[in-house]
């Protein structure tokens, strides 16, 4: 089969188009058609396919492979047989871009290609790896800049959007290509296109780009990766930038009616509130602790002389549990513990041997084991936790009533 002729080589403005079947086979959705030409680009180069419909059908998927180009359409199963016949080949058939998705992919791309150009320019970093789909443009770096370099980068992009300087494509007879210094992250066979930048960057490309750099709009740097001596830039550009720029002044919003505050001030406002949240809860631990220190020597009072404790609450901070947990067992002969949380979302428990000699007991006292207790709960209420003799910790789901007829 003759390689498909790539429309959009030579003109990334057009959407509409007319040709001839090659071949169709069935897909598992629908049907895979080769073209004799197209303005669908294919996945190729870190960037997704182009979408849009070909005989009236969405197209889900546009592949290539040894430069010939097949277009994935999804057809009812039901119509999938007639259809099958209608684009056998030989047949005409029309096709149509998305022309809002492809022109967003060529704002996006033009604008890797500057920040590339100029990262090489400006740092001596290599781009070594771009990606370009629905949700993320990213781009490798194998080198690492800071915070102020990026910014520095990111305006010297934006001023050639400013510039609006033309992007020409070519392919070059090997004698000039020879000659000339070009980006290229492998070795190309065949015919180079050389996407050129003026002034910027010269690289070799087979994607559709705006034809002159003001059509980009606006370059931005999101967010940064870093990791050891490279970095992997997320990047918006034109549509995508005005969309991100829409959004986070959305969020601003939010959090400036939420802290009652003007836009500009949130980040102070919002460093307050975690100081203040902070302080908060050093209070409620403190109280806590008071709480707890009343309800053990209440629990022990209305205990008597019984060896065992088990008390349930709501959740607690972990260590002033343990320490609640620790009181009880200085007056205890037998088990002391905590149950923390709820029935429906369970419990964190803390239980402990008592360290109280047993009434009417010879001298010393003798600790009992505290993962006897715990091997208990996990036998009969698949508990889950360990520790030592002295303490045991862990979780379990079940009724209270359950629990300490179990402890019984
Ligand atoms: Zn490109």
């Amino acid at each position: 089969m003759d390689r498909t002729i790539r429309l959009f080589d030579t003109d990334a403005y057009g959407t509409d188009f007319e040709a001839t079947v090659l071949d169709t086979v069935p897909a598992p959705e629908g049907l895979a058609l080769v073209l004799d030409r197209t303005f669908f680009f294919p996945e190729e180069g870190g960037q997704s396919p182009d979408t849009g419909t070909l005989a009236g059908y969405p197209v889900t998927d546009v592949q290539i492979r040894d430069e010939i180009i097949t277009h994935t359409i999804r057809v009812p199963e039901q119509e999938r047989e007639e259809a099958a016949a209608r684009l056998s080949a030989g047949q005409r058939v029309r096709g149509c871009i998305d022309w809002e998705r492809r022109f967003s992919n060529m704002q996006n791309h033009t604008g890797e290609h500057i920040l590339s150009g100029l990262m090489h320019r400006l740092y001596g970093f290599d781009n070594v790896g771009f990606h370009l789909s629905d949700n993320n443009v990213t781009l490798d770096v194998n080198g690492q800049l800071d915070r102020g370099q990026l910014d520095e980068l990111e305006r010297e992009a934006n001023r050639v959007v400013w510039r609006n300087v033309p992007v020409t494509a070519q392919y070059p007879a090997p004698e000039e290509l020879a000659g000339l210094e070009y980006r290229s992250k492998k070795e190309i066979e065949g015919d180079v296109r050389i996407v050129t930048i003026e002034d910027v960057d010269c690289c070799a490309c087979c994607a559709p780009h705006v034809s002159r750099t003001g059509e980009i709009g606006q370059i931005r740097i999101v967010r940064v990766q870093h990791e050891k001596s490279k970095m992997r830039l997320f990047i918006v550009c034109g549509a995508r930038a005005l969309s991100y720029a829409q959004h986070s002044l959305k969020e601003a919003e939010q959090i400036s009616h939420l802290l009652n505050l003007p836009p500009e001030d949130i980040a102070a406002g919002t460093v307050k509130l975690k100081e203040e949240q902070q302080t908060q809860y050093f209070k409620m631990i403190g109280l806590q602790a008071r709480y707890l220190t009343l309800r053990v020597r209440e629990a022990l009072s209305e205990a008597g002389s019984a060896p065992d404790v088990f008390l349930f609450e709501e959740e607690l901070d972990r260590d002033r549990q343990r320490e609640a947990v620790n009181l009880l067992c200085e007056s205890l002969s037998g088990y002391g513990g905590i149950f923390a949380g709820t029935e429906e979302d369970g419990y964190f428990y803390i239980i402990g041997a008592g360290t109280a000699k047993a009434p009417g007991a010879e001298n010393t006292a003798k600790p009992g084991d505290a993962r006897r207790v715990n091997a208990l709960l996990k036998e009969r209420l698949n508990a889950r936790g360990g520790g030592s003799a002295q303490m045991v910790q862990g979780s379990i789901r079940a009724p209270k009533e359950e629990i300490l007829a179990a402890l019984n």
